[in-house]
Order: C-alpha cells, then structure tokens, then sequence
C-alpha cells in the first residue's frame, strides 16, 4: 500500500502535449479513476507511472521513493489493460503463475499464492482449464488475477472492462470494487465512461485535452461541478446548460453570480408544475414558473425524460415521473430546485 504522487508531468509527442504539467496525489490504498474524453492524455498518464512511457518533464513518487527513471520492472507496479492477452497454450493455473516465475518461491508458496487468488476470483474449478474455455468475463479475471497475485504495490487499469458486454461490465466492476477494498492496494483506474467511473471511484480526476480539470469525490463532482466541461461530462442525461441572456434563465438564476454567463441545471432538477410530488414541493425552494413546449416524452423505466424548448429554441431537458399525463406538443410549466441551479 503505497501512495503515488505526480508532481507537474508532462508529456510531449513531438508537437502533441499529450500531459500538460499535471499535479495529483493518490493516497495509499485509495481507488481513484482518471475520468475524460478519448484523447485527453490518461493512458500516456497511466504509462509514464508504470514506467512505459518517459516524461518530458516532472517527477513521479510512489510510496516516497522518487522512481521518474526507474525502469518498469522495479517499479513493483501492475497494469492491466482493456485486451487482456492471456498465454492460449497454457492452462489458467500457467497463466496465473507467470508472474511469479522470476520471483524466489518455493512451489508450495507459488501454488498457494495461485490458489488465493484463483479462490478471491471464483475461478478456482476453471484452474486446468485453456483460455478459449473460458466466457470472456472469466478470461478477464483471470487477466486481474495475473496482475494481484505478484502481490503488486500499486494497481494500474486502463480501460480493463471495456471489451466485455453491458450485463458483465456491471457485474465485474463490482467485484473488481470489492477486490480492492479487500487488498486495499492503492489503484489508479482509467475510464472514459462516467457511469463506470462515478459507480467505482473513491476520487474522481476529471481530465481534458491534457490537463486535469477537476478532482473530487463522485458527490463533489456531480454537485459541484467546476467548470461546464466537468459538468457536460458527468451526468446521463447530460445537464442543462442555459445561456443566462436567455430571458428566462435569469428568472431561475437564484444565487448565480451576476457575471455568470451560463447557468447548469440536472435534468432531475426540474419540475413539471402541476406534477411536483408534495415532499419535493415541502422540502425544495422552487424558482418561478418557466412556459416550454413539451416536445418529447421517451419513457425511462419508472422515469420519463422529457424534451422540451422556449421561444429561442433552446432545447431543456426533464427527468419527470410524470409522463403519462403529460401530451407531446403542448405547452407546460417548469419549475427548478433554486439550490441546484449552478
Ligand atoms: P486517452 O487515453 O485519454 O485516450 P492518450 O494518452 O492515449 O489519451 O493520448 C493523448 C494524446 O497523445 C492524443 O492526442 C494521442 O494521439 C497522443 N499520443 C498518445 N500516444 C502517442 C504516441 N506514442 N505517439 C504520438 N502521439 C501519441
Ligand atoms: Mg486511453
């Protein structure tokens, strides 16, 4: 359990600032997930801690031990990438004891290091078992299998649940979740899906075009997003972001600063007048009655997201559980929660 700390790295690929001096601390046995759009620098991040990648300048610290030349193998580090490349020709138990070869173990120790591993994973029956026999979900286990049991210092996961369906993709994170918690090794996880990384991170590290836009907790981030690039890229469906000359924006302003000149609404965050349920109208400080016209009604399971626009056109979007008393094409009230207007 080791914590990593980045002190101004940069990354530059001839003309490319692919990093663009970024600080970050991760603490030891912390889950943090760098979060952002394909192309922002997160894997050439990922790289240059696992020591793959040189930085162009600034240094990397894990566990107090300046390691920026270190090379990659006595970094004591564990990457698992979105391919999982298992060995075809070896069983499970082969693939998982490779990373062992080089160590000095006993082959009691070995086969009981396998074992632990193979038992936290579930896949202890599939041991002599080939890859090809295995669903691609149990492959990718024993993919992390392969990078836990050299008993690793720090975890490095890019993109490590991508190739595998929705349903899987769910369940592995899961587990991968709990995993850590109960290694408590320190982990840095890349994603470009918020879902997947507002579900699994301890801290959220909001990356674009190189820098780091924001960090904080998904709570934090979801309520008190920094900038509208950070609050764009959290949240499904994404937030309302209102240009404050619009009129009617101003109306739902609330506490926003007067050189604001856009202003952010959460869809779930506005009402349909008429169909507040009584709690939220108790509970909530709601802004003024807004006139839209209800263009759209597309049934969410137990919510409706409704698409609505003013006179300019602006297109607003509503989470509602209402929905079914609600007429595509007419015109509708809606009221916002004034302490949720950013
Ligand atoms: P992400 O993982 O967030 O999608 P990357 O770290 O892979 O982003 O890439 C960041 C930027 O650096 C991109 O513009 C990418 O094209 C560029 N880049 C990454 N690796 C290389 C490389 N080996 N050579 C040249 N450019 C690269
Ligand atoms: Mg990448």
């Amino acid at each position: 359990q080791e914590s990593v700390k980045l002190r101004n790295l940069r990354k530059e690929f001839d003309d490319v600032v692919a990093v663009n001096n970024i600080d970050l601390e991760v603490s030891a046995g912390e889950f943090v997930v760098l979060l952002g759009p394909s192309g922002c620098g997160k894997t050439t991040t990922l790289r240059m801690i696992a020591g793959l990648e040189t930085p162009t300048s600034g240094t990397i610290v894990i566990g107090g031990q300046d390691v920026t030349t270190v090379p990659p193998q006595d970094r004591n580090l564990s990457m698992v990438f979105q391919s999982y490349a298992l060995y075809p020709h070896l069983t499970i138990r082969e693939n998982l004891e490779y990373p062992l070869r080089k160590m000095a173990l006993s082959v009691d120790e070995r086969s009981r290091k396998v074992n632990s591993v193979a038992e936290m994973l579930g896949i202890r029956e599939h041991l002599d078992k080939k890859p090809d026999q295995l669903s691609g979900g149990q492959q990718q286990r024993v993919a992390i299998g392969r990078t836990i049991v050299r008993e690793p210092r720090v975890f490095l996961m890019d993109e490590p649940l991508s190739n595998l369906d929705a349903k899987l993709r769910v369940e592995t994170r899961a587990e991968l979740q709990e995993l850590q918690q109960d290694l408590g090794v320190t982990t840095v996880y890349v994603t470009h899906d918020q879902e997947e990384a507002m579900s699994i991170a301890d801290r959220l590290v909001i990356m674009n075009e190189g820098r780091i836009e924001q960090t904080g907790t998904p709570k934090e981030i979801y309520e008190k997003p920094a900038n509208t690039f950070v609050s764009g890229f959290v949240g499904e469906p994404a937030i309302n972001l209102i240009d404050i000359s619009k009129g009617w924006s101003r109306r739902l302003g609330g506490d926003v600063p007067s050189q604001a000149e856009t202003i952010g609404i959460r869809p779930e965050n506005l009402y349909v007048e008429g169909n507040v349920d009584s709690d939220v109208r108790e509970s909530v400080d709601l802004s003024e009655p807004v006139s839209l016209t209800l263009d759209l009604i597309e049934p969410l399971g137990d919510t409706y997201e409704l698409t609505l626009t003013d006179e300019s056109d602006t297109l607003i979007t509503v989470l509602s559980r209402a929905g079914r008393t609600l007429t595509e094409g007419t015109d509708v009230e809606v009221v916002a929660d004034m302490s949720k207007v950013h």
